[in-house]
């Protein structure tokens, strides 16, 4: 299939999109109206429409989109096809959690190796992954084609880790450290801070108070 540049946050929304056509197919439902999948996923439709058109026309009019249709096409796009390793540095209270979460909703992902310095972790397994001394990591994350990994470190050890993720071929770093790391242009970074999230959701809610919204049917 020939690379389709996306906006980003058609990009995001495609997961959410796949998610619940997955749920769909899996019911027996053939087929479903940009009126419907938008009052499922909450995106407006012409949003639903506007999204889809950039991968070309999917839908019919009056009759809407065929579901296993759809599904087959965004499971290429998201490379739903292809399991992907992650690696996850740092296995403290985050780091833990998110093992034992591993994703299972999506069956694509899998953290399938942990590194930490403490040497109570190194050589277990924990949540079923198992966890390699930092002395490994490099060497791990080639053997393992790791592309991607999730960084639970404290603050200070996160910019000389990311330099050796760097090294190893990593490309891209999801960074769950509130600090912004350094990598060439050629490595992806998805910065998730969980606190500051936190705080300008309570922002939010004590400046503006929560958005009206309409009552769901
Ligand atoms: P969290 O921040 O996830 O709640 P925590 O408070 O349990 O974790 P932190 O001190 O933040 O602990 O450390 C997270 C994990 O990172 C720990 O398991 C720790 O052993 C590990 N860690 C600390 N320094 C390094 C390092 N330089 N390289 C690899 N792992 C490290």
């Amino acid at each position: 299939m020939a690379e389709t540049i996306i906006p980003k946050a058609t990009a995001k929304r495609l997961p959410v999109y796949y998610r619940y056509l997955n749920f769909l197919a899996n019911s027996g439902t053939t087929k479903i109206s940009s009126t419907e999948l938008s009052d499922a996923v909450k995106v407006d439709s012409a949003t639903i429409r506007r999204d889809f058109s950039y991968f070309g026309a999917l839908g019919k009019r009056g009759y809407g989109y065929d579901v296993v249709d759809l599904l087959n096409f965004f499971k290429k796009i998201l490379n739903q096809d292809r399991l992907t390793n992650v690696g996850l540095v740092g296995v403290g209270n985050l780091g833990h959690a998110l093992l034992n979460y591993n994703f299972r909703q999506a069956n694509n992902i899998r953290i399938s190796a942990g590194f930490d310095i403490n040497p109570e972790l190194a050589g277990t397994i924990q949540s079923g992954v198992p966890i390699y001394p930092m002395d490994e990591m490099i060497k791990q994350i080639k053997d393992q084609q790791i592309e991607i990994v999730i960084l639970t470190v404290p603050i200070d050890a996160a910019q000389h880790i990311t330099d050796d993720l760097v090294k190893a071929g990593i490309k891209g770093i999801m960074n769950f450290t509130p600090i912004r790391i350094s990598v060439p242009s050629y490595v992806r970074v998805q910065n998730v801070d969980l606190a500051t999230e936190l705080q300008t959701l309570i922002y939010f809610l004590e400046h503006y108070g929560p958005t009206l919204k309409e009552p769901e049917a």
